[in-house]
């Protein structure tokens, strides 16, 4: 696969990316040249090439060259301008925070410049603002036409972002064609090579469409490439290898719903049924239980965890957060004690000592159950009989972690755990035949929750109505608003809000945010928890699962900024202990009737597959695909709504394949094991080595 290489050099590897640089554009794209020519456009800017600015318009992106005749600057605290002609027309280029020596380099008096920007008529005369570029004349053709925007950062700016891609762009090999003559002449589809460059180079708004043929091939060949994957693990666990039947040991199950406390909702008993009969059948189980925030997942898949450790077996569980796997732990260790069943946490963070002591136990079999992050899939972690992996929050890891730890025993039963609700339509597609328990009902004593849309305008009575609220003792999340697609201008705005409620109520108010450290977040979770913090202002990162069990209210800044789905799943942090939960949906001033048609669901409906249904249907699905929390794989290029029929198509192409060729031997599947490396699936099949 030595022509991938280029491709997964890391962004270092770029010329002008340091260590600093790389750190933005990591946050931004992810680690290699690769990842970056993935971040696809999201808008196209025109600009002319202007010799008469009679001609020109306020606002317009222009072109053009420059005579510069000399600068003006009244005070070095006012903007400095440099006064320039086009033609016989004046422009002039202002600047604010500069260095007039660094400006009398770029523009020295005299010269003839290219300047590429903005233009406004101000006060009767044309004027550009920090031009976007300057540099020579002779460069003008590359900026005149048609440029793509790059979502990006502050830090980031645009000039840079298109450099950065062009380098990249020009790294990238031509790879042998993977896809059938066939299938490439049927859609009259371009080499893969062309369609990256192509959608990178937009000639109009359209070609940024999903519609781009360009586009629909790359997205054919990403879900291509999943689709075998899925396709070649599925092969591999139906194959007629038949493992062990684990046996019942019903009094053991017995004992474990009693030591939990509680009666098992009627889904909960369900599922564990169907989880027994999967792992007593000497199948092996992929079973997905699905179930709303709440519903309990835990305990079910503590229950298949003791059959397990029952047989003499081991069992782990995945989760992809610390927090989670310290939350897990509290809960499950006292269960576990009770039925004389050992436990264990391995996690990134342990001291290298307590790592070895865990790892040792599993090794030797002296340890039965343990709880971990990615740690588990480490090379250095190995068991001695693992029969059962539980994959908590299932969607935050690849189909090839989720599969590593389920190698690293024989005949293992995979159980995975979702809390997002998906179509179930779209479920079959993307997961295929995957088995899948639901957990609709909710456990007893569990409160509803009431839901109120309030205009932002509204925000002094929202804030009597908290101070009311805490004077009486509840517990407040207090969500802000996504900005953009940076998580700067988004954190900016959270400690805005948290400043802003501290001159309300003091250190009652804490702030958690994606930036700290989670030892810091756990730290604030935990204040939190003991009711030193009783407002809790965070950006959208308050870890799935994460339980207080008395915080009973959840405020919600510009709502109609989230997908329902993630509404559902905010919403569903509140409302877990004995009182009830209060969700605020606070909407801006503008709101189409649309728009708040489709937050009133939220207030009319606490199912989650109802609301998942209706997000489908109202938003054409955008917002359960976009996030993060979706529950879908993260595609780059394809978009499941637009693509759906791309996606049949690979997932039938990838059946046929795999079902003829399961190690794709054959010459003519040579080529697809390229594409799977590109996509990261290069160990779906253990083809590596022979690639
Ligand atoms: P999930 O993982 O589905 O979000 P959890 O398993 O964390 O939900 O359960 C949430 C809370 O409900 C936990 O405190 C758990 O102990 C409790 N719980 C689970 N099942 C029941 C039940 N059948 N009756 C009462 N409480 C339950
Ligand atoms: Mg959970």
């Amino acid at each position: 696969m030595h022509q991938l290489l280029p491709l997964f050099r890391d962004l270092s590897f770029l010329k002008g990316v340091g260590p600093s640089l790389r750190k933005y554009l990591e946050k931004l794209v992810g680690h290699t040249v690769w990842d970056l020519i993935k971040h696809l456009p999201s808008g196209i800017i025109h600009r002319n090439f202007v010799m008469d600015l009679r001609r020109a318009k306020s606002k317009d992106q222009i072109v053009a060259i420059v005579q510069v005749q000399g600068y003006e600057q009244k005070s070095p605290k006012l903007p400095l301008t440099v006064v320039c002609t086009v033609g016989d027309q004046i422009l002039n280029i202002t600047f604010f925070k500069t260095y007039p020596s660094s400006i009398a380099t770029r523009l020295p008096i005299g010269s003839a410049r290219l300047v590429v920007g903005q233009i406004e008529l101000f006060r009767g005369q044309w004027q550009m603002g920090h031009p976007y570029f300057i540099g020579n004349p002779d460069e003008k053709d590359q900026w005149v036409g048609v440029s793509p925007i790059y979502p990006g950062t502050q830090t980031l700016s645009q000039k840079m972002i298109s450099k950065f891609i062009a380098q990249g762009i020009n790294m990238t090999p031509n790879l042998p064609e993977w896809l059938s003559q066939d299938l490439v002449a049927r859609h009259k589809w371009l080499p893969w090579k062309q369609c990256l460059t192509k959608c990178h180079a937009p000639e109009s708004e359209g070609d940024l469409l999903p519609t781009n043929p360009a586009r629909q091939r790359l997205a054919f060949d990403e879900l291509l490439a999943y689709q075998l994957a899925l396709k070649m693990i599925r092969h591999e666990n139906k194959s007629p290898v038949l493992i062990d039947p684990l046996q019942t040991h019903q009094a053991i199950l017995d004992r474990a719903v009693q030591t939990m406390g509680f009666e098992l909702t009627p889904d909960q008993v369900r599922a564990f049924d169907e989880i027994l009969k999967d792992m007593t059948s000497g199948h092996l189980m992929t079973r997905l239980v699905q179930g709303d925030v709440g519903s309990g997942k835990t305990a079910v898949a503590f229950l298949a965890l003791v059959l397990a450790a029952a047989n003499g077996r081991q069992g782990a569980i995945m989760v992809p957060t610390e927090i989670l796997a310290k939350q897990h732990f509290k809960t499950l260790k006292p269960w576990a004690e009770a039925l004389g069943i050992s436990l264990d946490i391995l996690t990134g963070k342990d001291s290298a000592p307590r790592k070895r002591e865990v790892q040792e136990n599993l090794e030797n079999g002296s340890l039965s159950l343990v709880i971990g992050t990615h740690a588990l899939i480490q090379n250095d972690v190995s068991f001695k009989s693992l029969s059962l992996v539980v994959v908590d929050e299932q969607h935050r890891f690849g189909v090839d972690q989720r599969r590593t730890l389920a190698q690293k025993g024989q005949g293992v039963h995979q159980l995975f755990m979702s809390a997002t609700p998906i179509p179930r339509s779209l479920m079959m597609t993307i997961y295929g035949d995957l088995d899948v328990s639901y957990l609709k009902s909710k456990p007893a004593g569990r409160k509803e929750i009431q839901t109120t849309l309030i205009s932002l305008k509204r925000m002094p009575e929202v804030i009597q109505g908290i101070d009311r609220a805490l004077k009486s003792g509840e517990k407040i999340y207090w969500i802000c608003p996504l900005v953009e697609e940076s998580e700067l201008s988004d954190l900016a705005a959270a400690q805005e809000r948290h400043a802003f409620l501290q001159g309300y109520w003091g250190d009652q108010v804490g702030l958690i945010h994606g930036r700290m450290k989670p030892a810091e977040k756990e730290g604030v979770m935990q204040d939190f928890v003991e009711g030193k913090l009783r407002v809790l202002v965070s950006t959208t990162v308050i870890e799935v699962g994460v339980n207080v069990v008395d915080a009973t209210i959840m405020l919600i800044e510009h709502a109609e900024r989230f997908g329902l789905a993630q509404l559902h799943q905010l919403r569903g942090r509140i409302g877990r202990g004995d009182k009830e939960g209060h969700c605020l949906l606070l909407y801006d001033y503008a709101l189409s009737p649309n728009s708040k048609a489709r937050l009133a669901v939220m207030r009319e409906t606490t199912d989650g597959f109802k609301i998942a249904e209706e997000d489908w249907h109202l938003r054409g699905g955008g917002d359960i695909l976009g996030s993060r929390q979706s529950g879908l794989p993260d595609f780059k290029f394809a978009d499941l709504l637009e693509h759906k029929d791309l996606l049949r198509e690979a997932t039938f192409m990838a059946q046929d394949i795999v079902a003829q060729d399961p190690n794709l031997e054959k010459p003519q599947h040579q080529n697809l094991k390229i594409l799977m490396t590109l996509y990261g699936h290069k160990d779906s099949k253990n083809y590596a080595q022979t690639g």
